[in-house]
């Protein structure tokens, strides 16, 4: 689709809405009353189909992750599609997984809409790192075991000069912070690198015996989760055949796991 320079039709209106974990009953209502308005859906992977119960009959509904046929859709061609479509007087909704501003580029597409003159609202929803504890039954933070969260990616990659690519977060020294500030650790992408993570928050002075839990499609039906320690994260991840999207927590908050009647084989040792 090009995008005009020029249009005779009054410009619509974008709205980047988050769309939760999953469980449709954890959207807002901000959130419904946008998907009702919309005449134009652009959805990414993640996001239940369920919420498009809410979509008007007539809206135009596009898939842009690996779901809607291609690899995925470049994020370049996404906001191609979002801009025209405003410029052609469309309420365009963009649903995005969990929070928009959350691992989810919408921080890039806002700037890029705004640079296109398209003013764009946000509406927040529940991030999946939140919705992963809360299905553990245990709190982000703790009086007595955690006095704040990092909200970390798995997945920082900077490529090189010769074309590898490197992890880019410095986990040794998150570790650290983490032991020395009480932080709850929230893990998003993290599973595919869980070796290389593991070794280096303990190479970082984080305790082999540190709880950790790692919690796949948080919120739906086919929830699934593990509780481990931060030694036999690896190890518990391969036999329990978790894969993605999950998040892994690490910290002392999950002890209250132990204490809500947890079974003993996913209590923690110290
Ligand atoms: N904006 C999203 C995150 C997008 S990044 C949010 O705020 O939640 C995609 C990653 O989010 C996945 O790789 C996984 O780590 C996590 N994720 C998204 N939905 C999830 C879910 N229902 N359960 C567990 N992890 C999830």
């Amino acid at each position: 689709m090009n995008t005009p320079t020029t249009s005779s039709r009054p410009l619509g209106r974008c709205t980047l809405v988050g769309a939760g974990p999953g469980d449709p009953e954890l959207l807002t209502l901000k959130a419904v009353k946008a998907v009702q308005a919309a005449t134009v859906l652009l959805v990414d992977d993640l996001v239940n189909d369920e919420i498009l119960q809410w979509a008007r009959p007539d809206a135009r509904i596009v898939h842009v992750g690996k779901r809607g046929g291609c690899k995925s859709t470049p994020q370049a061609f996404i906001e191609k599609l979002m801009i025209a479509a405003v410029q052609e007087g469309e309420t365009v909704v963009r649903l995005k997984g969990g929070d928009p501003f959350v691992f989810g580029r919408g921080g890039e597409e806002v700037e890029h809409l705004r640079e296109a003159g398209i003013p764009c609202e946000v509406v927040n929803g529940i991030t999946a790192g939140l919705a992963a504890v809360t299905a553990l039954g245990v709190p982000l933070t703790h009086r007595d075991h955690a006095a704040g969260v990092v909200f970390v990616t798995g997945h920082a990659k900077t490529g090189t000069a010769d074309g590898a690519r490197h992890d880019s977060t410095d986990w040794a020294a998150l570790a650290a912070t983490a032991r020395d500030a009480r932080l709850t650790l929230v893990i998003y992408m993290g599973v595919a690198g869980a070796s290389h993570i593991q070794q280096q928050l303990l190479a970082g002075g984080l305790p082999a015996g540190t709880p950790v839990a790692v919690v796949q499609h948080a919120s739906l039906p086919h929830q699934r989760q593990l509780v481990a320690t931060l030694g036999t994260l690896v190890a518990d991840l391969a036999a329990s055949g978790l894969g993605s999207p999950s998040i892994i927590v690490v910290g002392d908050v999950l002890r209250g796991m132990a204490a809500a009647g947890a079974p003993a084989s996913s209590r923690f040792g110290t």
